[in-house]
């Protein structure tokens, strides 16, 4: 039997365009369709325009931080035109590179949504492709429950492009999303009101980093409610949101960004009579080669579920190319792998959490710092740090790491190095520090 292609790719985001362009630099004919963002939502809609919207955040600490240093500034001012159309640009730019990327690897790249006909067969705009293997890497999309006046609400999708800069925002969630999002809107001068509906946001993380971010936020100026939620929203005649609360309370508001989780985007990905099995969660499940139910159908990246995380797929992605066209083993290990919350200050861990390390090691060990870091001596700010470790009595081994600080994220990722390795404590305690930093910390804490 002969196809069209060996690999049909729906979906050109982080795991399509990797396991693409690595399939077909081992020799595979390979297409790729995408109806709407080259690059999908990390390029597009997800960490490249939000960590350069943490970076314009960030710019309003340093002004008011350098006061101490000697430096005097008129008070600034922000244009969010120029942040929004800047941000455009560059997206453009790197959709481009995208797509330049796909034709050098000889990539044939078709627009369009593509709908599974059967196990061999993909359907673009009309036309059907055969194939011999078809990749699912459509992603996920916003998730926004029903209620009264969702329509007046905007998601991570559309929040980037607002066409005025909200000076009052409510954000609804307590995810990664809602967190970086109140953090950047707080950062450009607006007044942010975060509602969680459970007792603490950041469900998952490390309990004592949750709690010590909630204050650090707070800090910053955030309007934390948490056992909050909204019942309603209606438009008022001078165009501004009413929300109602489930306290009773209303917020008067320019606008509503509902950052409550992701579902896999499955819209008319399948014609009549396909079916595959999907997770609880409503994820397609795969098998450890990324098979779903019919075997000649893989998926990998958020559509799968897991660890929703763009460097994730992008293994996935590299892992299934050299699997199925480099005879290679189908391995990966998503055992300390870290992540990063970029708020104000970051949160970076790896490994377990406290509760997760209690729960399976009868001897845990934690070490624990919590300092105001050095720039703020002279800053002024009350921006505190918190250092965790947590080791394995018995063998050693650290278990897990959690920071709250600036640049938690850049050190976090050196240490999940060390982690991944399997350095124990004796390793941490035998390496000297950089003075004066405050990574520094992670290898002196007794
Ligand atoms: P998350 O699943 O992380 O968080 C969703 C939040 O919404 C939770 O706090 C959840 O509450 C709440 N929620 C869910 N349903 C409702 C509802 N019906 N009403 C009110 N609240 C609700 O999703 P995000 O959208 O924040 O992020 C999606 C994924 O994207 C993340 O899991 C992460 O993997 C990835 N991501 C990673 C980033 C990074 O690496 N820095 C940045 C952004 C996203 P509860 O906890 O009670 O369920």
């Amino acid at each position: 039997m002969t196809y069209d292609y060996d690999l049909f790719v729906i979906g050109a985001g982080s795991g399509g365009v990797r396991a693409a362009r690595m399939s077909a630099s081992y020799g595979a004919k390979v297409a790729i369709c995408e109806d709407k963002y080259m690059g999908g939502t990390c390029v597009n809609v997800g960490c490249v325009p939000k960590k350069l919207y943490v970076y314009a955040a960030e710019y309003s600490k340093q002004v008011k931080n350098a006061k101490g240093f000697g430096w005097s500034t008129q008070p600034p001012s922000f244009d969010w035109a120029t942040l929004r159309d800047n941000k455009k640009d560059e997206i453009k730019r790197l959709n481009g590179i995208y797509e330049s990327i796909l034709g050098s690897a000889n990539v044939t790249l078709i627009e369009g949504r593509g709908k599974i006909i059967d196990d061999h067969t993909v359907e673009v705009n009309g036309k059907s492709y055969s194939c011999e293997r078809i990749l699912i890497a459509v992603g996920g999309w916003p998730f926004v429950p029903d209620l009264p006046g969702r329509e007046h609400v905007v998601s991570s999708n559309e929040i980037f492009d607002l066409a005025t800069f909200p000076n009052d925002i409510v954000v609804v969630g307590g995810g990664y999303i809602a967190v970086e999002f109140a953090g950047i809107f707080n950062g450009l001068g607006a007044n942010v009101h975060q509602l969680y509906r459970g007792d603490l946001f950041l469900r998952g993380f490390d309990q004592e980093v949750r709690e010590f971010a909630a204050q650090e936020i707070a800090k910053q100026g955030v309007d934390l409610q948490f056992n909050t939620d909204v019942t309603a929203i209606q438009k008022q005649s001078d165009g501004r949101l009413a929300v109602t609360l489930n306290n009773g309370n209303t917020l008067i508001t320019d606008a509503v960004l509902y950052a409550t989780g992701r579902k896999p985007h499955l819209n008319n990905l399948f014609a009549d009579g396909i079916t595959l099995n999907l997770a609880k969660s409503g994820h397609i499940a795969v098998n450890d080669k990324f098979q779903t139910s019919i075997p000649s159908i893989l998926a990998v990246g958020d559509v799968t579920g897991g660890m929703e995380l763009t460097p994730v797929a992008l293994e996935e992605g590299m892992t299934l190319a050299k699997h199925y066209y480099n005879q290679q083993p189908c391995e990966i290990d998503y055992n300390n792998i870290a992540t990063a919350v970029f708020c104000q200050p970051n949160i970076g861990t790896v490994g377990m959490t406290e509760e997760q390390a209690r729960e399976k090691y009868p001897n845990v060990q934690k070490y624990r710092s919590e300092f105001r870091a050095l720039k703020h001596t002279l800053s002024g700010s009350d921006e505190r740090t918190l250092m965790k470790l947590l080791v394995d009595g018995d063998s050693d081994k650290i278990l897990g790491a959690h920071m709250v600080g600036p640049d938690a994220g850049e050190i976090m990722q050196g240490l999940a190095i060390a982690i991944k390795a399997g350095a124990t404590k004796a390793v941490f305690d035998a390496t000297v520090g950089i003075h004066p930093t405050a990574a520094e910390e992670f290898v002196t804490m007794r």
